[in-house]
């Protein structure tokens, strides 16, 4: 069973990974962005980790809701309500319990990934983070690992895709042949939940 303490290390390791790979999302976020995804993102989980010591919430749904929280609040980007719902769509479907199963994780995952398609109107091929968080939802079932693998291989798989929502999309052709930032900071969070695992 997962409880709180797994998902404030899921968190945790997350930020750190952020933190190790800001330039690079922030370099992938050049070419077909602003060049500006790394210190979201890093601004954002640094939020999130100062939040999680000071109110150390006692269940999972607790720690998620207040993560998303943070990251609506102090990411300035598109990525920051997007991201902030995926996380406080899963808390909230997680509910008070103090323990919950990686089963119970992947169907509120699955419900946190429906609300950033709902919010955002991105699909799966669109060239964004649900390229990398769809694929990961699926292989849940199998592991975190697998989960991790399916999250890079979708993330790398949005190179050649020309993107149809965000910022990239006004590039229209121009955005094909680079990889999604979005997409690649996605494959870090589930490389955190697996990392988290000790997977
Ligand atoms: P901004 O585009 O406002 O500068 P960021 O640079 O932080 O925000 O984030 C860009 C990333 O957000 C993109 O690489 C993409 O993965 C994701 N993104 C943008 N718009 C959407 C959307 N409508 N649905 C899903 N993801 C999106
Ligand atoms: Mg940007």
């Amino acid at each position: 069973m997962l409880d709180a303490d797994f998902f404030r290390r899921w968190m945790t390791v997350t930020a750190a990974s952020v933190d190790r790979e800001a330039e690079r999302l922030t370099a992938l976020d050049s070419p077909i962005g602003d060049a500006d995804h790394g210190s979201n993102l890093h601004r954002g989980f640094t939020a999130v980790t100062a939040a999680l010591e000071k109110e150390a919430p006692g269940t999972p749904g607790g720690v998620l809701t207040l993560a998303g929280r943070q990251l609506i609040s102090t990411v300035g980007g598109a990525s920051g309500p997007l991201y902030g719902t995926l996380l406080r769509r899963t808390g909230k479907a997680l509910g008070d319990a103090a323990e919950v199963s990686a089963e119970q994780l992947a169907e509120a995952l699955r419900a946190g990934v429906d609300a950033v398609m709902t919010l955002g109107g991105a699909a799966p091929g669109d060239k964004t983070m649900i390229d990398a968080l769809v694929p990961a939802v699926d292989a849940l079932g199998d592991s975190f690992a697998a989960a991790r693998t399916a999250a890079e291989e979708g993330a790398v798989a949005t190179t050649p895709l020309q993107a149809r929502k965000g910022r990239a999309s006004y590039l229209g052709e121009r955005s094909i042949g680079h990889q999604d930032p979005g997409a690649t900071s996605a494959a870090l969070l589930v490389a955190g939940l697996a990392e988290a695992a000790g997977e």
